[in-house]
């Protein structure tokens, strides 16, 4: 599966991690060397000019670089040169032959693809894989439609228009002409691997490097992953919109990762083990005894994943939750607890009906 672009830190010459002051340094010593201005004879330096000149766009952009970081292809995979140089020199080469305009670069259009993510996985980032339908620029024929040593003739029928007077004799409307396709050139075969078509269906695995904490909304630019560009233009972008998928128990607020925990109030009382859930599956947290209902404990390290590597809290809400009913024996047994207990350890009840009595 080939890279729709060219490697552009081989293009400047540095290495990935490059800092903005080596690619400016690069790109301006390479910038100087292929200029037009100083090689007016040589012919590949305009595009190799063109070439070291979308690579400093790309690169010296923060945000594009980023994008076309997530864009490159893994290590196992080797980046090739993007075709359409080649494309393009023979473009140029039968534009200047023919005088006509064989196709102006167009750039392919973005994509759009709605990706639906488990909340866990929103919150922590992931890389997801999907295999997409895609038409690429054909590699057999970069894109032209016709191996590429064939020469194109310039259609008899419309003389290299692409379109003819519906009636000859009077002004009328063009229409397209039907012995080249509107192509205004005939090629005595066509491309074997595409038929013509200059695009070549296939399916594709894109990964998607998501980042933690994303949100419902957000959109992930993969550059080159859209569809094809024609006659060299460039690739369009793939565009991944993210919907995060709700947790039953689990919810967002910011860094954090909030659960309500409902417990027995006899939990609540003897303390203990409680089970809760977290992005990072099951864990347990200590309720120390006497926990009253709305405290909130902390699990550090257990929220969302921010873009500095750190991550945010788990909180959890304690709810105590009184008994529905009680038997006869139960209550009766509660009431002789509470008798045993007295009121000395209900401050905010003693005070309360203390000041009952005062007044
Ligand atoms: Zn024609
Ligand atoms: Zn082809």
């Amino acid at each position: 599966m080939g890279h729709a672009r060219p490697d552009y830190y081989a293009v400047l010459g540095v290495a990935r991690d490059a800092d903005a002051e080596e690619i400016r340094a690069a790109y301006k010593t390479l910038a100087a060397r292929h200029h037009p201005d100083k090689n007016p004879s040589a012919g590949g330096a305009s595009e190799r000019f063109k070439v070291v000149v979308e690579a400093y766009a790309i690169l010296r952009d923060p945000e594009r670089r980023s994008a076309y970081d997530a864009a490159l292809p893994s290590d196992d995979e080797v980046p090739v040169e993007r075709a359409g140089g080649f494309a393009e020199a023979v473009g140029g080469l039968l534009d200047s032959l023919f005088g006509v305009k064989l196709g102006k670069p167009v750039v392919g259009r973005n994509r759009v693809y709605r990706l639906a993510v488990p909340f866990a996985d929103a919150m922590l980032g992931t890389s997801q894989t999907l295999l997409l339908p895609v038409e690429r620029t054909c590699a057999a024929c970069f894109g032209r439609g016709f191996p590429p040593e064939t020469v194109p003739e310039v259609c008899e029928r419309c003389m290299g228009t692409g379109t003819i007077q519906a009636r000859p004799f009077l002004r009328s409307e063009l229409l397209p002409c039907p012995a080249c396709d509107a192509r205004g050139y005939t090629v005595p075969a066509w491309c074997e691997t595409c038929a013509g078509k200059g695009v070549a269906r296939h399916e594709e695995t894109v990964r998607i490097p998501l980042p933690g904490g994303s949100a419902t909304g957000d959109r992930l630019r993969v550059i080159g992953r859209g569809e094809p560009g024609r006659f060299g233009g460039e690739d369009g972008d793939l565009l991944v919109d993210i919907e995060v998928l709700r947790d039953a128990r689990l919810r967002r607020d910011g860094d954090d990762v909030v659960l309500d925990r409902p417990v027995s109030v006899f939990t609540a009382l003897a303390g203990g083990p409680v089970p809760v859930p977290t992005v990072d599956g099951p864990r347990a947290i200590r309720l120390p005894p006497c926990t009253p209902d709305g405290t909130v404990l902390r699990m550090a390290g257990y929220g969302v994943r921010r873009e500095d590597g750190q991550r945010g809290d788990q909180r959890v809400n304690i709810r105590v939750e009184l008994p529905e009913r009680l038997d006869e024996d139960a209550r009766a047994a509660i009431v002789a607890v509470a008798a045993r207990i007295g009121d000395r350890p209900f401050p905010a009840v003693r005070a309360f009906e203390g000041d009952g009595d005062a007044s």
